[in-house]
This record gives C-alpha cells, structure tokens and sequence, in this order.
C-alpha cells in the first residue's frame, strides 16, 4: 500500500471512445526473474527506480499491477508487406499507462508478451527471450546513437516456455515510447468508415505530439505535413548509421516519429543498399535503400486515412493528399543531403563537387565491400591526417581504390577554413565507432538463451551506450564479423 502513490499515471488513452482499445488484464506467469533494468530511464520518467527494481519480477512481468495503471490492449490495422489487414491490435502487448516524464513529456509504459489480448488471433500473446533481448539492446543503441526510437524500461523471464519452431524460453519486455500510434491506429477507423474517430485520433495526437498546430488553419492537413517530416527525418537518420528496420508495415510506423518494432531488424555491414536480413522479407522490400521509398508508401497510406478529414470539399483533399506525399520525398532528400554531408565532413557551404563526391565515395565503398560503419569512423581520422589514409585502405578489397578520390575530398575541404582537428571531431560526432553487429548481438543472445548467462548482453549494452567514443578497450565490438561470423538473417 505504501506504494500507491509511487507511479503517478495519467492514462488519456483509456479515456478515448470504447472502439480504441480493449480494457484487458496481463496474464500472470509462473517464476519472472528480473534480468534487465534500465534504472537510468526510470528515473527520467520519474519513477521510483528502486521500489521498480526490487519489486521488478512482479511489476514487469505483469504478475503484480503498477498502481494507478489502467491495462489495455490498442486497436489498431495496418498494411503488412503491402496487404491491408483491417483488425491488427495489440495481440501480445499490454500498454500500463502514462506518464509524464522529467522533462514534461508523456509517455507509454507497455508490457510486450504479457499475454493474450481480443487482438491475438491465433499468436499465443508471449514473447521468446531472444527478440526481447534483442530489441532491448538495439532500441537503446538507436537511443544511443541520437535516433528518435521507442525505450527499453525492463526485461524478466517468465519461467516458461514459448513454442515457435522450437521450444524457447519466454520473457516480457517492458517498452517506452512517446505513444504507441501508429499510422496503422488511423488506418484502423478509416476501413471501418468512423471518420469521427479519425477525428476524435486527429485531435488527441495533435495534443499529445504536435501541440503547435492546435488551433492553426488546416490543422489535420498540417499535421499530416508534420508526421511525414519526422518520419524523412527518421529514414535520413538511418541511413547514415546502416539501419535496415526490415518490416516498415503500417503498423510499425509511429505517429511520433519514434523508431519501433525492433523484429528482424538489422545494421549493415559491408555497404549495399539493396541488403536484407528479415527471414520473412523474401522480396526485399523493406531492404536498406527502399526505406526512403517504403516511408513515402507508408504516408499515402496515412494521407488516405485522413483524407476525410483534411478538406470537405474532397477534390481539394485529393490534392492536398497528392502535394504532401510529394512533399515527404523532398524533405527526406533534405535531411539525407545534411546527414551525409555531415558524414563526409563538409559543411554548409555546398559546392558543385559535393554531389559527385559523395555519390563516388559510397559508389567505392560499394564496389570495395568496405564496412559502413569504420569506413566512416575512419574518414574521421583522414580529415585530421592523411597518415590515417592506410587504415581506411585496410576496409577495402584493392587498398589504393579510395586514393584518387581522398585527393579530391581533401582540395575540397581545404576550401573551408575549418581546422581539421575540429572537422573530424564533428566527423565522429556523427560517424559511430559501435553500432549493435549482428555477430555481437546473436552471441550474447545465445549466451543467455543456452547457458542462462547475461553477462555479454550487459557487456553489450554497455559497448553501445557510448557509440560515438573510441573505446579501445572494446575494439572487438568495432570489429566486422569475420569470416564465418556472418549473420545472414534475422529473425522476429
Ligand atoms: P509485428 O510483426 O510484431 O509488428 O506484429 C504484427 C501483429 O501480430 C500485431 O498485431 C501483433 O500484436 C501480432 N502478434 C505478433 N506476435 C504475436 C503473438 N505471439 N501473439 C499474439 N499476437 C501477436
Ligand atoms: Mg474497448
Ligand atoms: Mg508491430
């Protein structure tokens, strides 16, 4: 009882219409044990992080109610792989509640895996430990790294199992996000022609994530401007640090602009846009270079939704509609032209050579298989000295293949008076020396999976907390897999 008034929720979900959701309890499971608990994060949600890490087992698996929380399942559709499902929902994940954090920002504490919903269909509700590790650790990395993306609050076990194609052992994952709407939420009330609920959606993520259009001209329309620019400025973000999210669905795209659904996702090694590592994405549609393309796709989508509400007259919406979407692809190829000019090191002053440079530089990286990731990091330490040139030549097949390319690259930063100490260190700022490898991320998953044993997940964890400082002691972490270290796929 002491504990009621530790989680002060304000649940302004729950107080939308009934079709919005489905009221429903976690289902208890046998023995949670604890094994991650993001204490940082607790405490800038203003929470008491040691009553949740000493009761942790029972909040974060669901066995024991948060107070003040009011469960939940959302109701949502969404397009998977490009087919319309109209009753998605919630199947497996279970949202506590709100809270507003330090900082004055509202966010969704949600339990994944707790457990069957009237959104399950056929799934069983739970979650396997392996995906939970998995996208425990690479959201925090996102995090990390300065992307936009949902938060890993907790993760148990629950002591039982789960049956995929083999037995494996069960864990709940606890999420944080901004909210938990996805252009998919829309989708859902639009197929169902409740324009009002549209409406009524419109209304509440206007509140909640995009206060400065309440009460502005056109706000829906301004609103769908507004997602679409955060959802460029997303995609821009992942590419510059190899990210291939592998089920860009509907349903999977926030309203927020919050990276979510860590399933088969994946960073890139060697450079190539058209890589894949979903198991289940056996057309490469969700590959790393379509991501700016499936954005776009996935805001029509949004714009179809909300068409009802943009414009009576509907000739005018139609049109609208038409210019917004046009408008994602430019305002992607804004924030993509700043993230990568910012990678290679050159400032705002764009010049004509600018374009052929970046263009030849990961045309090389291409052709060369070179690492993403240290190709970058190590063009850091060219812009502060050529001496560093070898080791940047080491990432590729011929080493001489950059050599005339560094030569151009360097006359056209000596046209910009930034000291070169300052430009790399601004290089590193946005070039990370770790990103979550495959390799790494699969050995400390089969670590805890087989042998029980968390030690290189929070090794792990710890690596990426500071992707963006050298770390020598953690070299390997840096490392690409070696030969026979490849992972190949993914799965969720
Ligand atoms: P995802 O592929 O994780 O985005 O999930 C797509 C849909 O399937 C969502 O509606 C999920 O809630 C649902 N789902 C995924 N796994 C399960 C499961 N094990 N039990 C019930 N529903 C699930
Ligand atoms: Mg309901
Ligand atoms: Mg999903």
């Amino acid at each position: 009882a002491g504990n009621a008034r530790t989680i002060p929720f304000d649940n302004s979900y729950a107080r939308l219409p009934d079709i919005f959701f489905a009221a429903v309890d976690p289902t208890p499971v046998e023995a949670p044990r604890l094994i991650a608990f993001n204490r940082a994060l607790a405490e800038e949600l203003g929470l008491d992080a040691d009553m949740l890490e000493r009761h942790g087992a029972g909040y974060f698996s669901g066995n024991v109610a948060l107070p003040g929380s009011l469960p939940l399942a959302m109701a949502y559709a969404g397009h998977q792989f490009g087919r319309f499902v109209p009753r998605l929902g919630d199947g497996r994940a279970i949202l506590l509640g709100e809270v507003i954090d330090r900082n004055g920002k509202r966010r969704d504490i949600q339990l994944k895996g707790a457990g069957q919903t009237p959104y399950s269909r056929r799934g069983d509700g739970r979650a396997a430990l392996g995906p939970v590790l998995r996208e425990y650790i690479i959201s925090e990395a996102m995090h990390a790294l300065g992307i936009p993306t949902t938060r890993a609050l907790a993760a148990v076990t629950t002591g039982q199992p789960v049956y995929r194609d083999r037995v494996l052992p069960g864990a709940v994952f606890t999420r944080v996000a901004a909210s938990h709407i996805r252009v998919g939420t829309f989708q859902f009330f639009a197929a169902r022609g409740e324009t009002d609920n549209v409406r009524v959606l419109a209304d509440h993520v206007i509140e909640r994530h995009y206060p400065e259009l309440k009460g502005i001209e056109s706000p829906y329309l301004a609103l769908l401007d507004a997602v679409a620019d955060r959802q460029a400025a997303l995609i821009a973000r992942w590419l510059g640090v190899g990210f291939i999210h592998g089920v860009m669905n509907t349903d999977n795209m926030t309203i927020s602009g919050e990276t979510i659904d860590f399933g088969p996702c994946a960073f890139m090694d060697h450079y190539d846009p058209r890589t894949v590592f979903s198991s289940i994405d056996q057309n490469g549609r969700y590959a790393f270079g379509n991501q700016p393309m499936i954005g776009q796709w996935n805001i029509a989508r949004l714009a179809e939704a909300m068409l009802a509400i943009l414009d009576e007259d509907q000739d005018k919406a139609v049109e609208a509609v038409n210019a917004a979407v046009g408008r994602f692809m430019e305002r992607f190829q804004d924030h993509w032209k700043a993230a990568v000019r910012a990678k290679l090191g050159l400032g705002d002053d764009e010049q004509e050579i600018d374009q052929s440079l970046i263009r030849d530089l990961l045309v090389t990286l291409y052709e060369q298989k070179a690492d993403y990731t240290l190709a970058f990091r190590r063009l850091a330490d060219s812009a502060e000295s050529s001496e560093a040139d070898a080791a940047l030549g080491r990432l590729l097949e011929d080493p001489d293949a950059l050599t005339p390319w560094l030569s151009a690259w360097r006359e056209r930063l000596a046209r910009d008076a930034t000291p070169p100490r300052d430009r790399a260190a601004a290089m590193r700022r946005v070039n990370p020396a770790f990103i979550p490898r495959n390799h790494k991320v699969e050995e400390a998953l089969t670590e805890a999976i087989d042998h029980d044993d968390f030690s290189l997940f929070a090794a792990l964890n710890d690596v990426l907390s500071k992707p963006y400082e050298d770390q020598p002691a953690f070299a390997a972490y840096a490392e690409p897999p070696r030969p026979g270290e490849e992972i190949t796929a993914t799965f969720c």
